[in-house]
């Protein structure tokens, strides 16, 4: 039997988030546009593979902050200020990055609610994945001019883990100014030994990264935060890789094996969504549903309205709920698209017909088969 290694995952990978900091992007307030320019390029062979492609990137505040005078911003509605000045700039840049490749940019702010929340969870990543259909590279970065202190998600590393998370993506790529996590800072002390691969994140990988090591990335994050967002990509079946993002062409030099720390994931991201959906779901609410819609089902289909014959119990949209057949057993749980209310009056209708029922367009589905777990 051969073995996958990581770098056959990351050339099988379906779905990709890449993550960059601000010392990558800017440099005393401009634009590394060359570099821009290249890790574009990286993204369109990427793409060119098949492969989907999300970007988080940071550098709002660092492209911003000279716009609003010579001190450096400190206070919290400065910085604010700062990335609302620097986000439009950014955006320039990766459009101008990607235009000789013919790919749409296309910006998405998020705040924290957006992906913890799972109503807007939903609309969240119902909008990214319209954007890969339509053959766009979405480019996340937080919403920092509203986010205040308690609804941050504060790093981008974090971010990007619960992006990843969201989209079921493969492989999370942390593009940081050292080529992975040593087990002591590398320029200070010269035993320190680069760890090429883990399967488990433990204390003394954490003592690692504190200490000497906690500043070995320029940005907000460093080697704490890569690690707690590797542990929470790790949980959603997506593995991590932390590499040397400064030189041109990041990408291409780790698929030539260029110097990195793995942190590998023993799930997929579908096994972990249905550990996650199973495990972690108490039921707000049912649905019941006829016997056809029961049948289709198990063979892996979402719940269409047509095969909704009732609910019970008075739940928002984004909430779980158990699914019943007609006998009353319950064969799955998952998360409604739907409010019960809208549910009750959609009930056995065909999907073309929410929008004249319901006075929106809602999703196709009731529930989504992502979204669904069967008990068995
Ligand atoms: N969102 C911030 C920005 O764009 C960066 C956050 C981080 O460095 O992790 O400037």
């Amino acid at each position: 039997m051969t073995r996958e290694t990581p770098l056959d995952r990351l050339a099988s990978a379906k779905r990709i988030v890449v993550k960059v900091g601000s010392a990558l992007i800017a440099d005393a307030g401009s634009v590394r546009q060359t570099w821009l320019n290249s890790l574009a390029s990286d993204i369109a062979a990427r793409r060119t593979a098949g492969q989907e492609v999300i970007l988080v990137s940071s550098g709002a505040i660092a492209l911003g902050r000279n716009k609003l005078g010579p001190d450096r911003p400190r206070k919290l509605e400065e910085k604010q200020a700062a990335a609302a000045l620097g986000q439009p700039l950014l955006m320039a840049a990766l459009t101008q990055a990607f235009a000789p490749h013919n790919t749409p940019v296309a910006q998405t702010l998020l705040t924290l609610e957006d992906t913890e929340n799972r109503r807007r969870w939903l609309n969240a990543r119902a909008t990214l994945e319209a954007l890969l259909g339509a053959g766009a590279v979405p480019v996340i970065n937080e919403n920092d001019s509203v986010a205040t202190d308690e609804i941050r998600y504060g790093d981008n590393d974090r971010l990007a883990a619960r992006v990843a998370q969201m989209m079921g993506a493969d492989i999370l790529v942390l593009l940081s100014d050292i080529d992975g996590l040593y087990t002591a800072d590398p320029r200070h002390n010269p035993e320190a030994e680069h760890l090429p691969i883990l399967t488990d994140i433990t204390a003394d990988h954490d003592a690692m990264a504190s200490g000497s090591n906690a500043q070995a990335d320029l940005g907000s994050g460093g080697m704490i935060t890569k690690l707690t967002a590797a542990r929470i990509a790790q949980s959603a079946g997506c593995s991590t890789v932390i590499t040397l993002g400064s030189k041109d062409r990041p990408l291409q030099a780790l698929m030539n094996g260029a110097r990195a720390t793995w942190i590998l994931s023993t799930l997929t991201p579908d096994t972990a969504r249905q550990i996650w959906l199973k495990g972690h779901l108490t039921p707000e609410g049912s649905i019941s549903i006829d016997a056809g819609a029961a049948t289709a089902l198990a063979s892996g289909a979402s719940l269409l309205p047509v095969g909704v014959v009732t609910t019970s119990g008075d739940f928002a949209r984004g909430a779980a709920v158990a699914i019943k057949d007609p006998i009353g057993t319950t064969i799955a749980k998952g998360i409604s698209a739907y409010s019960s209310a809208d549910i009750t009056q959609i009930a056995g209708l065909h999907s073309d017909q929410i929008e004249q029922e319901l006075g929106y367009r809602g999703r196709p589905a009731v529930v989504h088969r992502n979204d669904l777990v069967l008990e068995r």
